[in-house]
């Protein structure tokens, strides 16, 4: 392994792995370096919902074919709870085949990996980034692998890690919704082909994504509320989910493995916080998953820096015009993602009386406005950039 290349990439996350995708058969030596060991499967349990401007992405980085277990999702039912607006959003209407996809995160995560072994990309598994250093001409970045230091210089690091390595030194601004996300699959005695629901609820919101027969369950809740959830048998979770979301998928009927995760949104302070380093994806934003942005978001990045790292000449790469030029091209797609998703939360978690109203006059709104319907609805799949 050379230890110069002109692009590094830490962290062989969805997003990361996206960018070197993106990056393959340019002719730049690109190399990943992914803490996990080689040939370990991804245990994450979480299910992704994928809007249909992240599936042309992914088609364009040769990738959506491969993908295993897809399920549709037509329409998106919108409603908060103990009130009476709701807003629907069909495709159709949209003019897109679908308005998304769900899929479990390890899915996408097996077919870039496989994508990746099949290319120019040398992709080191096993590799702990463990320090990075933004000097004039390059990035330093030390690495373990196999009990062994490694130096690597690069034109560009783009560190996308999650957001782990740099946040000692460049705190992150960090805001706790107080929330945790249960996660978990369940099946119902009527489930609505292709259609997710996203109900909003005092104690948080709850969606269904629906995968194979049944549904994706994303239930949010205060951190206490979430950890006893857990502890709830099956027939007391499905008692509770029922009174929770309705009948509208008629009768809950079965529950699998739950697990929980702390949601807030987190924010790195600057996306390229020192000479020839970049931040990309959830290193960049961590948002709360209520409106499915954050993969969504972070393929944006990866694809939109594809772009300038392919637009630039190679002794450009890296460079502050080069990173700059991202830095625009980003700005707005980022800030209106981050203010849609926190606002979101912040609006429908409360059970302030007049505030409901005032949502639910929302939603109603929401539903005989096309225009309106039409402008959330393309922000959420496609982004600010369009
Ligand atoms: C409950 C929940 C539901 C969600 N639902 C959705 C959804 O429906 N739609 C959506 O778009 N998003 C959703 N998200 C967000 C989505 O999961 C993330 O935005 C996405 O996983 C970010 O990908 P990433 O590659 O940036 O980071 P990660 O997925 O965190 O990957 C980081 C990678 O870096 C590696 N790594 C870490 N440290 C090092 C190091 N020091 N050296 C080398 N490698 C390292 C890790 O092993 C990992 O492989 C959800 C999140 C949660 C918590």
């Amino acid at each position: 392994m050379s230890t110069q290349c002109d692009v590094a990439i830490i962290g062989g996350g969805p997003v990361g792995a996206s960018l070197a995708l993106a990056l393959r058969d340019s002719g730049l030596n690109v190399c990943v370096l992914e803490s996990r060991p080689a040939g370990t499967a991804s245990s994450d349990a979480r299910a992704l919902a994928l809007s249909y401007g992240s599936r042309l992405l992914l088609e364009r980085l040769k990738v959506w074919d491969a993908l295993q277990d897809v399920s549709a999702i037509r329409t998106i039912h919108i409603s908060q709870k103990q009130s009476f607006g709701h807003t629907v959003l069909h495709a159709e209407e949209l003019e897109v085949p679908e308005l998304g996809y769900v899929l479990p995160y390890p899915a996408l995560q097996d077919a870039l990996i496989a994508a990746l072994q099949h290319s120019d990309v040398a992709s080191i598994y096993g590799a702990s980034v463990t320090c990075l250093l933004g000097e004039t001409d390059h990035a330093v970045i030390g690495y373990q692998h196999d009990g062994i230091e490694h130096t690597l210089l690069a034109s560009l690091a783009v560190v996308a890690d999650g957001g782990k390595l740099l946040a000692e030194q460049y705190p992150p601004k960090v805001h706790d919704y107080g929330q945790s996300a249960l996660i978990t699959h369940i099946t119902c005695s009527l489930p609505k082909l292709n259609t997710a629901f996203e109900r909003f609820t005092p104690q948080g919101p709850l969606a269904l994504l629906p995968f194979k027969a049944g549904y994706e369950l994303v239930w949010t809740a205060p951190h206490q509320r979430a950890q006893e959830m857990l502890t709830w048998d099956d027939a007391g979770f499905l008692h509770e989910l029922q009174s929770h979301f309705g009948d509208r998928v008629g009768e809950f009927l079965s529950v699998g493995k739950r697990t929980i995760f702390p949601l807030g949104l987190r924010r790195a302070p600057q996306q390229t916080p020192m000479p020839h380093t970049v931040l990309l994806g959830n290193a960049a934003q961590t948002m709360h998953p209520v409106a499915g942005q954050g993969f969504n978001m972070g393929l944006r990045d990866a694809w939109e820096l594809a772009l300038e790292i392919l637009d630039a000449k190679p002794e450009e790469i890296g460079t502050e015009a080069m990173l700059a030029a991202y830095r625009s091209d980003r700005r707005t797609d980022r800030e209106m993602g981050i203010r849609f998703t926190d606002g979101l939360v912040r609006l429908f978690s409360n059970d302030l009386p007049l505030v409901s109203v005032g949502r639910a006059a929302a939603l109603t709104a929401l539903d005989c406005l096309p225009f309106v319907k039409r402008f959330v609805a393309k922000r959420m799949m496609f982004g600010a950039n369009g």
